[in-house]
């Protein structure tokens, strides 16, 4: 069976096919929907070093949102 598995959109759910939205490995079913996919993985990249640079410097991130706190 060389049938590809099916796929679904991983932002709506929806059936994906077109090769054209094909994001990191995943079928969008849009464009629009590819962009957000995009998005979210690049946002949680960032997310993924911020953790990082966190654990290598745990000082430092305080001082300067300090003005941005209530
Ligand atoms: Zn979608």
């Amino acid at each position: 069976m060389a049938v590809e598995a099916e796929r679904y959109c991983p932002v709506c759910g929806k059936p994906a096919t077109d090769p054209t939205y094909k994001r990191f490995g995943e079928l969008c079913c849009s464009e629009a929907h590819a962009g957000e996919y995009v998005k979210e993985v690049r946002a949680q990249k960032v997310q993924a070093q911020a953790a990082q640079g966190r654990q290598e410097a745990p000082r430092g991130g305080r001082f300067g949102q300090r003005r941005g706190g209530c």
